[in-house]
């Protein structure tokens, strides 16, 4: 089975039920999930006028390659109504792959690790909280390490309902 870490954010309509949604989605197409985080609040990084985002870390086992797992966030993400907008900009559902084992890929359609992840406090809580020992595979620290050493100054918090 391959581990694969993937994040989840929404900033429009009811936030928590579109993260519910898209677990079960992800449970039933792309595999079980065997760690989720707790939820995060953020405000939205980037463009900052608009509303803010939650977000979610996931371990997911799945027999699926990186790019049959990519195909299967893009059906997600259709299928709760996503339309492909600004970049940074609102949405019902955001999914990127963080980790897929410990492979590194870069093409065109998919860059695994996540390009971004180690800016961005609100991928570095969550997943901090379920992989706090995971070893990023180019830059070979933790996910601890990582976080530590996070610069973004965005203030990322437990959502409480
Ligand atoms: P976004 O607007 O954040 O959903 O970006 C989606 C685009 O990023 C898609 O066209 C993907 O092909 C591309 N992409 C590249 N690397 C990744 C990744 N690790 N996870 C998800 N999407 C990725």
């Amino acid at each position: 089975m391959n581990r694969i870490y993937l994040h989840t954010g929404a900033n429009l309509g009811d936030r928590a039920a579109n993260l519910q949604q898209a677990n079960d989605w992800i449970g039933l197409e792309i595999g079980a999930i065997a760690r989720a985080s707790r939820v995060y609040h953020t405000k939205a990084w980037g463009i900052t006028d608009q509303p803010d985002f939650l977000n979610q870390a996931l371990l997911v086992l799945s027999p699926l390659g990186p790019f049959e797992v990519l195909e299967k966030i893009q059906q997600i993400e259709r299928r709760m109504g996503r339309v492909r907008e600004v970049k940074w900009g609102e949405r019902i559902i955001d999914i990127d792959i963080l980790f897929f084992n410990d492979e590194v890929l870069e093409t065109d359609a998919l860059t695994i690790p996540h390009p971004y992840l180690h800016y961005r406090n609100f991928v570095l809580m969550p997943l901090v909280e379920i992989a706090p020992k995971l070893v990023h595979p180019v830059f070979k620290k933790t996910i601890t390490e990582l976080s530590a050493a996070s610069e973004d100054s965005l203030t990322v918090g437990v959502f409480r309902g």
